[in-house]
């Protein structure tokens, strides 16, 4: 396959099993300006697969930036009420969403924390009906990456702009398995073999798990009663066909309980919060909650984060990832948690998803809390898995099973 075969097979994938696109569906593509000419191939894959319109929006982050820079605080304290509308309707009315992302993972650097929190919460709770859409997945949404040069540089430093910008493409190709064969059926393979692994997970039902590496990882977690594992494919709420929300995909994940962690969890790669790095961080818990952190790089930036609100220093996603996989055999770090969390295990601080518990989507928020389900304005992923990862689950008669060993699957 060439280089722009490729292109093309990975936009047909988006489209095919990405959101599986359905005659006569409306779809909403988000991207960044630079973008454009990806976009008009996603767009017509679209119409190709019979969709009844493509609406384009796209972003610049460079004037996002600008706006961050000199605009007032009180700016980012409020949501336009249209705009958060807009994505409602679309959700409820069977749009299917592709964002194409891909951005300098430092865009945001240096922009004043209280602006940033002030965003996100905003954001937050105009797009707090949409948001629950999403997170139950009664519409189909699909969120892929392309490179942008300075994301390049990034993840290639030693080489020039263009040489980095193609080596990056082509580390997303291998990623999402694009480039040997027909993509959407080796898609169509692996989500069966991640549906087998969260089977037999949710089936064990385990109480803990407990994590160790020589990293200095020695962490215990809770998972809630009735909990379910999930990963790979979701499902058309209409057809039935399955969607893939993130490309790449490697995880299975379930709801800890926000009320059980306990002990060291020390990061293994480096987090990219809206543009800011944190780097070489841990965290401490007790009783479910973080006690103590550190952070050698962007600790400010990680406190914040943490005080964003009370479920922010709780969990809300146990995801297992092993090793190796697509993602991790392409060798780098990605600067990108679309790509970085399906490159090893991961917590997310923060949100859970009400679909990893069972009849989850339909109990109340204090249902959610009596089942220990965390709730926050924020969700963010955090890497701590490594090549020496060891986790043992055990189950509420007391049976210990190992569920990793030496990074991997240990059944
Ligand atoms: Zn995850
Ligand atoms: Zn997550």
């Amino acid at each position: 396959m060439t280089f722009e075969e490729k292109k093309m097979e990975y936009a047909r994938l988006i489209v095919k099993a990405g959101v599986h696109v359905r005659k006569g569906q409306t779809v909403f593509i988000r991207c960044a300006v630079e973008h454009y000419e990806f976009a008009r191939l996603v767009t017509r894959y679209c119409y190709e697969e019979g969709a009844r319109e493509v609406i384009v929006r796209y972003g610049d982050t460079k004037t996002a930036r600008m706006r961050y820079d000199f605009a007032p605080v009180e700016v980012f304290r409020s949501f336009p009420e249209w705009d958060a509308r807009m994505f409602t309707t679309f959700a409820k009315n069977d749009v299917a969403f592709i964002n194409i992302v891909g951005e300098d993972p430092e865009a945001m650097k240096g922009v004043d924390p209280e602006k940033i929190s002030a965003a996100v919460k905003a954001s937050s709770e105009a797009l707090k009906e949409y948001r629950k859409l999403q997170s139950t997945m009664a519409f189909k949404w699909n969120i892929v990456a392309i490179p942008e040069q300075a994301w390049a540089k990034k993840v290639y430093p030693g080489d020039n702009e263009s040489v980095a910008v193609t080596r990056l493409w082509n580390a997303i190709f291998g990623t999402v398995r694009v480039g040997e064969g027909d993509a959407y059926e080796q898609w169509m393979a692996h989500a069966e073999n991640l549906q087998k692994k969260r089977e037999a997970l949710t089936a064990y039902q385990f109480k803990t798990l407990h994590y160790t590496n020589a990293l200095g990882t020695d962490f215990t977690v809770g998972l809630v009663k009735n909990h379910r594992w999930e990963g790979g494919a979701d499902r058309d709420r209409v057809d039935g066909g399955p969607f893939f929300a993130n490309m790449p995909t490697e995880e299975v994940f379930t709801m800890p309980d926000n009320r059980v962690a306990e002990g060291r969890l020390v990061a293994a790669l480096p987090l990219s919060y809206h543009g800011n790095l944190i780097e070489n961080f841990e965290f401490t818990f007790k009783d479910g909650e973080v006690w103590g952190f550190k952070a050698e790089k962007g600790e400010e930036v990680l406190k914040r984060m943490l005080e964003q609100d009370s479920g922010a220093k709780r969990l809300g996603e146990c995801a297992l990832v092993p090793f190796p996989n697509p993602v991790s055999s392409q060798g780098v770090l990605f600067y990108d948690t679309l790509f970085d969390e399906n490159a090893a295990c991961h917590f997310a601080l923060g949100a859970c998803y009400e679909t990893n518990l069972e009849g989850g989507e339909n109990m109340s928020e204090e249902e959610l809390r009596e089942h220990g389900a965390n709730q926050s304005l924020i969700h963010v992923d955090f890497m701590i898995g490594t090549e020496d990862l060891r986790i043992v689950g055990t189950t509420w008669d007391g049976e210990e099973i190992t569920v990793f060993e030496n990074g991997t699957w240990a059944f």
